[in-house]
């Protein structure tokens, strides 16, 4: 199994979401031949939050997870939780997390403490670094471990995907030899701000240095897919790419394309909540399966747990399997009653269920009136937007442009009935069901 995340990749940056300016033939090839989701999901449109999501299967106010986690932040994803790395370990895998971890910094909390074999990479965002050069704040030095032991400071980042790429490509080698099964969680720190390309890329789009990140991206999986190919595996490993929440507007051309959603990364619009989700598995997943039933990052652990045989975890998790979506059974439905998209210390903002989609009434932050970033500085953004409670149907208006509650009463006092209950279960503050308090200075946006 490879799973890899993107990080602020948006819904239309891909070729096979209806991208024209930049080119990405190994991800569109990798559609060709396996599952594409039109309507797949995030929990939060945030690093850690979502990334929380990814690997527990749990919403993450259930694990208490909220926001991005700083160099200050004291807490991270809690031991008695089961990632899909444990999971995989129960059935014999080796494991690997490569890349951007963001659940907790420090030893207690590192991949390695999380089911992980190995961990390479960097604890939490890119953007963490006294070298941002667009944004330069007072943050530390930005660690990059090996295991649980820091290597070295990152003073470049320029090869970032490169070198999490030929890491990738080396554990499975390894794995192969050894004749092992491997899970490979390979979470790019691209196309998150700073933007780097190597030297290879850079310029190579024609669409600036974003595309180049984005063509860098697409290279990678085409070098770990030629990898698996070359090693006689291809046939029998499940390649899953998604990202973890939509683009960081704020940051104009070094920020992707939501493809005409509403708004972005942290915002429960779809331009926010919405990513790209492609899974080829051969022999499992029918080749050109497109699925537009929705789904969510959290039924990634039940479904590989089926598919590995493997137990669910022991305490409860809110994910589905969705493995009748995956393989492209004829007829077959989202499990879920909905899908509910909290935000800002764990309040629930927004539910879909089937094609409708409720806002509950929340502020969020958008783009002032004509104010865009230029050369990757970012724009301040507008704190003081609200919606009412909406209803949008996204089957006719995917841009949340149009309030049709009034024309549905019935089904608003429903979909809010099923957010009452939701918040009765899941919460809505800032302390986890079952992890522990977050306080507001821990985390950022
Ligand atoms: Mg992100």
């Amino acid at each position: 199994m490879v799973l890899i995340v993107a990080d602020d990749l948006g819904w239309g940056d891909l070729g096979c979401y209806g991208q024209r300016k930049w080119r990405t033939p190994h991800l569109d090839a990798l559609a060709e031949r396996g599952a594409r989701f039109t309507d797949f999901y995030v929990a939060q449109p945030v690093c850690s939050a979502s990334r929380a999501a990814i690997l527990t299967g749990c919403y993450p106010n259930r694990v208490g997870i909220q926001g991005a986690l700083v160099p200050s932040s004291l807490h991270g994803l809690a031991a008695s939780e089961t990632t899909l790395a444990e999971v995989a370990r129960s059935r014999g895998y080796a494991t690997a997390c490569i890349g951007k971890w963001h659940l907790g910094w420090q030893p207690q909390f590192l991949p390695t403490r999380q089911g992980f074999d190995e961990f390479f990479g960097i604890p939490y965002s890119n953007d963490m670094w006294p070298g941002h050069p667009e944004n330069p704040k007072d943050w530390p030095a930005l660690p990059l471990f090996e295991g649980e032991r820091v290597i070295e400071f990152v003073e470049d980042q320029s090869e970032f995907t490169a070198r999490y790429t030929a890491r990738a490509v080396d554990f499975i080698e390894r794995s192969v030899a050894q004749r092992r099964n491997f899970f490979v969680y390979l979470a790019h720190p691209m196309p998150h701000a700073p933007l780097f390309a190597s030297s290879s890329f850079r310029g190579r789009s024609g669409a600036g240095l974003y595309g180049d990140v984005i063509e860098e991206l697409d290279a990678s999986l085409g070098a770990i897919d030629a990898a698996l190919e070359r090693l006689g595996v291809a046939d029998d490993t499940l390649i899953v790419f998604t990202s973890d929440n939509g683009p960081w507007l704020s940051y104009g051309e070094h920020a992707g394309d939501t493809g005409g959603l509403r708004e972005g990364k942290g915002t429960t619009f779809e331009g926010g909540v919405r990513v790209p989700f492609i899974a080829r598995w051969p022999g499992r997943i029918r080749a050109g399966t497109v699925v537009s039933e929705p789904a969510m990052t959290i039924d990634l652990l039940p479904t590989i747990a089926r598919a590995l045989d493997a137990p669910l975890p022991p305490l409860p998790i809110d994910g589905c399997d969705i493995t009748a979506l995956l393989t492209g059974e004829p007829g077959a439905r989202s499990p879920h009653d909905a899908l509910l998209f909290h935000y800002h210390a764990g309040h629930l903002e927004a539910l879909r269920a089937g094609r409708w989609k409720l806002h509950l009434p929340h502020s969020y932050r958008t783009l002032r009136e004509g104010e865009r970033a230029r050369d990757g500085v970012p724009v301040e953004y507008d704190y003081g937007a609200r919606i009412e409670l909406s209803l949008f149907d996204l089957e006719d208006d995917p841009g949340e442009t149009r309030n049709v509650a009034a024309e549905h009463p019935a089904l608003v006092e429903r979909l809010c009935a099923l957010a009452e209950r939701a918040v009765q279960e899941l919460g809505d503050g800032s302390r986890g069901l079952r992890g522990s308090a977050v306080r507001a200075a821990d985390v950022a946006d």
